[in-house]
């Protein structure tokens, strides 16, 4: 029952490549370090990517499935943080992102948009500000109201960002592994770095996101592990949510795979405090808000064939860290997504690779690791 659905799909193993003295070790086989190994190898770096786990073990593998542009905060937050020409360029970022995952991930993402929702007038309203900023800045969305969506009792209108998608997440990361291992990267699984004394003199690339490492100096814990549980029902003939749903901002989130299973997730909220936590067990509370949740969208009882949690890495100022890691020689990181990591990582997984590479690479003060040891402070 542990198990996540998206993982338990049967998988082939990777190419075998050996690469003796690496340039750089890649740290954490997720999302972005996929995405951070394979730009390397295409820069003509030697790379070893590790993890304590398999291929996207983590919360790669373990997600709601969502693909979703910009940052963990709405475009209008985010443009009040960082200014609306750094907004508009992440925002622009991403949904380029969107375009390489929909290139690389073949049958593993399907580009169906996402929705927004909006459970009560105080949420509309905010919706509402975001929408237009959107429309403002050029970027594309369209507004549902309540009516238009399956539970009108329930919602009172929606966003819809049209670039996004759904992934089968661990389908995706396990091909993008296997691309990278075809572009000469040696994939080391189930190996745990436990110091960076273990990695002589290559360059490293933490890509670690919410689960700890150990390996980050000044700043280990400062991405704060969070867990999320989620879902998975049995498969049900009507197809109410093809498209991914997220609402309560963001605390609850659902949809539909290809099979018919309703994939939901979220209801943190229902003990925040002990949700900040590295450990994945579940916990009777939110998995029976979840259930409950489910029952409701659709009228009757479903029976639940996958339950299971992950951690990921919650910045307080959502936006990702990508950098070198502070107070380190030659390590750099990529990571803390705040629950949006899915096309975020991949992005930051590749800009990481690039300034380790040397080339030219966009947003790095934004995003500089150095900003959490002055949090608060
Ligand atoms: C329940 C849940 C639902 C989510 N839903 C969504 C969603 O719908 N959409 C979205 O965009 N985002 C979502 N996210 C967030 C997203 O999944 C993550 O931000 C993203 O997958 C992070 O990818 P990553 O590659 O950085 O890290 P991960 O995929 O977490 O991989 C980190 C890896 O590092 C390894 N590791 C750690 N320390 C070491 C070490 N010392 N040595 C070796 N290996 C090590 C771990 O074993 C792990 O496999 C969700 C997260 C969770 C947990």
């Amino acid at each position: 029952m542990t198990t996540s659905y998206w993982l338990s799909e049967p998988t082939q193993p990777f190419p075998s490549v050996t690469v003796d003295n690496p340039d750089v070790v890649v740290v954490g086989a997720g999302v972005t370090g996929c995405a951070a190994a394979l730009r390397l190898a295409q820069a003509g770096k030697s790379v070893r990517l590790v993890d304590g786990r398999e291929v996207a073990g983590g919360a790669s593998g373990r997600n709601g499935g969502f693909a979703l542009r910009g940052m963990p905060a709405a475009f209008d937050v985010t443009a009040e943080s960082v200014g609306e020409d750094t907004a508009s360029a992440l925002m622009a970022w991403t949904e380029r992102a969107i375009d390489t995952i929909e290139s690389l991930a073949g049958d593993a993402f399907r580009r169906v948009g996402s929705l927004r929702i909006a459970v009560d007038e105080e949420e509309r309203d905010e919706l509402r500000v975001e929408y237009e900023a959107l429309v403002a800045a050029g970027f594309r969305a369209e507004w549902l109201e309540g009516s238009e969506l399956h539970n009108p009792d329930q919602f009172t209108a929606a966003l819809r960002h049209v670039p996004d998608g759904a992934l089968q997440p661990a389908r995706f990361v396990r091909r993008l592994a296997g691309i990278a291992a075809e572009a000469g990267v040696e994939i080391r699984e189930h190996t745990r770095i436990a110091s960076l004394d273990e990695l002589g003199d290559a360059t490293v690339v933490v890509c670690v996101d919410g689960y700890p490492s150990g390996l980050l100096g000044p700043i280990e814990g400062l991405v704060i592990p969070t867990r999320g549980q989620v879902i998975a029902t049995e498969p049900i003939p009507e197809r109410y949510f093809e498209v991914p749903h997220y609402g309560r901002h963001g605390y609850d989130y659902w949809h539909q795979d290809e099979a018919g299973r309703i994939v939901a997730g979220g209801f943190r909220d229902v003990s925040l405090d002990s949700e900040f936590t590295a450990d994945e067990r579940l916990t009777d509370n939110v998995q029976h808000a979840l259930r409950s949740f489910v029952n409701g969208l659709v009228g009757r009882e479903l029976r639940v064939d996958f339950a299971w949690a992950g951690i990921f890495g919650m910045v307080m100022d959502f936006l990702p860290i990508v950098g070198r890691a502070p107070g380190l020689e030659n390590v750099w990181v990529a990571g803390g997504y705040s629950g949006h990591g899915n096309v975020l990582g991949f992005a930051c997984g590749e800009l990481v690779a690039q300034a380790v590479a040397g080339e030219d690479a966009p947003f790095l003060d934004t995003l500089d690791p150095a900003r959490l040891l002055n949090a608060d402070g």
